[in-house]
């Protein structure tokens, strides 16, 4: 099996804070990785470090089997991250920020960014500042995919979508995989809908990966232990 992320011993420190503690990871390429724990579990950090936008302490990462390190994320490798405070200028209007993410990217499928938009009917015309919240999320992941990455990482892409939104963007973030051969990694405190969130888990506790496989054989394990009719 190939592995899109791979950890060895991944260790961060902030002084006396573990945010991740001697994590072993291999997850799979190709799909939806939803990454989950509490509040303070280490999934930014996980990301951060992922995306190369952080150095790790100790241990190693492999993106696609290529080392990861600070300021060149998996050099070769097409890596775009979106944190959860969407970068997007409020005065822009949302073809703007296509222009935007045009001039920055070297590599831009502009027909990809705008079909998102389509989908999720954003209107074009309209300044970021006066978009909703959950219009906002879609602009940026517009962008983001317009970036035509090999690895997506999304900080709660789903906190500010209703239910409905929610399965959309995660099917259609499914689709996109498929099509392009993308891994998405995306964090979600939305524990109870996950079997329509991601198709792989990974559950972080205070820095270290305690659960990880495929979410459809996780539940299934889970509801064979504890009866159809509970909750995760
Ligand atoms: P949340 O769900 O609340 O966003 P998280 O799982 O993303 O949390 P992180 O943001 O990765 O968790 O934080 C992991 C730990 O590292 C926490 O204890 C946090 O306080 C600490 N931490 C994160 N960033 C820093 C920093 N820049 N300096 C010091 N401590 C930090």
């Amino acid at each position: 099996m190939t592995f899109a992320i791979e950890a060895r011993g991944l260790t961060k420190r902030y002084g006396d804070v573990w945010a991740l503690r001697d994590c072993d990871l291999q997850l799979p390429a190709n799909r939806i990785i939803a990454l989950v724990g509490a509040n303070g579990a280490g999934k930014s950090t996980l990301m951060s470090i992922v995306s190369g936008l952080l150095r790790a302490t100790s241990g190693t990462l492999l993106l696609n089997d290529r080392p990861v390190v600070k300021g060149a994320a998996g050099t070769g490798d097409r890596v775009a991250i979106l944190a959860q405070d969407k970068p997007l200028y409020r005065d822009f209007s949302v073809t703007d920020m296509l222009h935007f993410g045009r001039s920055t990217n070297r590599v831009w499928d502009q027909r990809r960014a705008l079909s998102w938009l389509e989908r999720f009917d954003v209107p074009l015309n309209r300044r970021c500042g006066k978009l909703s919240g959950g219009q906002r999320a879609q602009v940026a992941l517009a962008v983001a995919l317009g970036s035509r990455p090999d690895v997506l990482l999304l900080d709660e892409p789903l906190a500010n979508l209703d239910p409905v939104a929610r399965t959309e963007v995660t099917g259609e973030l499914m689709a996109e995989a498929a099509d392009t051969g993308m891994t998405v990694m995306l964090s979600t405190h939305i524990v109870a809908e996950l079997s329509g969130v991601g198709d792989h888990l990974l559950l972080l506790d205070a820095g270290r990966p305690v659960l990880t496989g495929d979410v459809e054989e996780l539940l299934e394990s889970h509801l064979r232990l504890v009866g159809p009719r509970a909750d995760l």
